[in-house]
């Protein structure tokens, strides 16, 4: 069965100022990363990386209109291989990290975490039209600069990240996970863009006891602090994936007979591991036969 997680408290608050030329989105994400952390049994440096994937996905997604949707793909030398995240206007999010053996992480000088690599958005807006894609280099290997620096270039949107995630190191669990977006819309002056640049130098020194009581409200209240603004949206957060029993039944399929013959010729049980959520799908010999049977007919 496909996973829902609706956790209780976790969720996205977004805003924007009452001179209309800056927005802003906070996330508090704690209970979602370590419910996926739990459910893909990540060492620490995946959990970590998967945890600020999932907050910048969220981000992403946070601006994205009705049906559209977000695909985040991280390609990268540092914590993980690869980091793959879905997300929606809903705040719906599913996701995952190709972990990297501990021991191999070597990242260079003068590099974030992330180390350097490829940092791919491709937004849909309905099933048939076509995507459309936006693709940085991940060059500082710190996640919240490198996508800045993808809303600049790829967006031609001044923005400022911050995400910020705690871990618990003996239990490897998240002590907090939070992230926020702030840009700057038409009409925007130089003195906006200095005052979203002078707020994300506040986040980084930020103390992490003080900032674990944050809520996202509080959050943008702490970033805002000269600007009156207005709340336009609170929604709780949900981890869902579209994975079933039906969808692998059909990508077992794509297989074609032949190979189904040579499975059941094995006489085991099939095991199908969903990447997004961890689920395990099982396909007994007497499943695949009947899949094999209706491809011949
Ligand atoms: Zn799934």
């Amino acid at each position: 069965m496909a996973i829902e997680f609706q956790p209780q408290q976790d969720k996205w608050v977004k805003c924007i100022s009452n001179s209309g030329t800056i927005r802003a989105v906070a996330v508090n994400a704690t209970e979602i990363t370590n419910y996926l952390a739990k459910r893909h049994n990540t060492a620490l440096a995946g959990t970590k990386s998967l945890s600020e994937g999932v907050i910048a996905s969220l981000l992403l997604s946070s601006y994205c209109k009705d049906a559209e949707k977000i695909n985040l793909n991280i390609q990268a030398s540092g914590w993980c291989h690869q980091a793959i995240f879905d997300a929606n206007a809903n705040a719906e999010v599913r996701g995952y990290v190709i972990e990297r053996n501990y021991d191999d992480i070597q990242l260079a000088k003068n590099v974030g975490p992330w180390g350097i690599g490829l940092l791919s958005v491709l937004r849909t807006k309905t099933e048939e039209s076509t995507p459309y894609i936006g693709t940085v280099p991940l060059l500082t290997g710190h996640l919240p600069k490198d996508l800045t620096y993808y809303w600049l270039q790829s967006e031609q949107v001044h923005s400022a990240v911050g995400i910020d995630v705690q871990l618990d190191f003996d239990n490897n669990t998240v002590t907090f996970a939070q992230g926020f977006l702030i840009q700057a819309l038409p009409g925007a002056t130089d003195e906006d863009l200095q005052t979203i640049e002078d707020h994300m130098r506040k986040f980084n020194h930020l103390d992490p006891d003080s900032a674990q009581r944050k809520t996202p409200t509080h959050l943008l209240s702490f970033l805002l602090e000269n600007q009156a603004f207005s709340v336009l949206e609170e929604k709780p957060l949900c981890v869902k994936c579209t994975c079933s029993l039906e969808r692998v039944r059909r990508s077992i399929a794509l297989v074609g007979p032949e190979e189904i013959d040579s499975m059941i010729e094995e006489a085991k049980d099939v095991e199908v591991n969903c990447d997004f959520c961890s689920e395990k799908y099982t396909f007994t010999v007497d499943m695949l036969a009947e899949i094999g049977k209706n491809l011949r007919k």
